[in-house]
């Protein structure tokens, strides 16, 4: 994988103008003492996963943030002619993808779910332009998987606005964001086609520096009462 990593953690960098070294000769001390890159995003520290779960734990934090979801598609299908480890290879190589492209631009893997992947723009590294970043990250997941586009194909669905983080669930807890912008950003991906990507209004907004002139298309959302207008993006 051509990325290169940052050095030192965007997100302490950002919050207290402190430089935390993630690589290289400098970050040894810091190692040693459990400081080092998030599995949720190499870019940011340790300290600052633990600071996105007490966050999610306080059960009162709201923010405006961009949630992306991406699924692979064909892979009940493709799972019919493969072995089970081409088929776990198929999905590794799936998440290595999508991960990539949601840290270079500065996104968090929120969670993967059986064949499909969450993303949070916005948090805990702050940028303004979240959803442009968002559906900068979806067009590199698309252009990474274009290769295997005869075997499978991903979809994915973008929205933003306000949503809380929490910790969710009884027998199994869970931390993670909920919401209309998590509903919305599900079911628009629910209905993006392989290879497309589909983003709300709100979206298109944002970032329609990249997205240039589009017409919406309206599509019934399981769940939303009125159709909902979608831009493919
Ligand atoms: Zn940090």
């Amino acid at each position: 994988m051509a990325l290169s990593y940052s050095a030192i953690c965007k997100g302490c960098w950002q919050q207290m103008h402190m430089p935390v070294p993630l690589r290289g000769a400098w970050s040894a001390p810091f190692r040693a003492f459990g400081i080092r890159p998030s599995r949720m995003n190499p870019n940011l520290c340790t300290i600052c996963e633990t600071y996105f779960e007490r966050a999610m734990k306080a059960r009162t934090v709201t923010l405006n943030a961009t949630v992306l979801f991406a699924d692979l598609r064909s892979y009940t299908k493709l799972s019919q002619s493969k072995s089970a480890s081409e088929m776990a290879a198929v999905l590794d190589a799936f998440y290595d993808q999508c991960a990539d492209a949601i840290w270079q631009h500065d996104g968090l893997l929120n969670k993967t779910i059986g064949d499909a992947v969450m993303a949070i723009f916005n948090f805990p590294i702050r940028h303004a332009d979240h959803a442009r970043r968002a559906v900068l990250a979806a067009r590199e997941m698309q252009r990474s998987f274009e290769p295997h586009r005869a075997e499978f194909g991903v979809g994915v669905g973008i929205h933003t606005g306000e949503l809380s983080f929490g910790e969710f669930g009884h027998s199994h807890r869970d931390l993670t964001a909920i919401g209309t912008v998590v509903n919305t950003a599900a079911r628009a991906q629910s209905h993006a086609e392989p290879g497309q990507i589909l983003v709300t209004q709100a979206v298109y907004e944002q970032a329609r520096a990249e997205l240039g002139d589009s017409s919406p298309s309206d599509y019934r959302l399981k769940g939303f009462d009125e159709p909902v207008a979608l831009y493919a993006a």
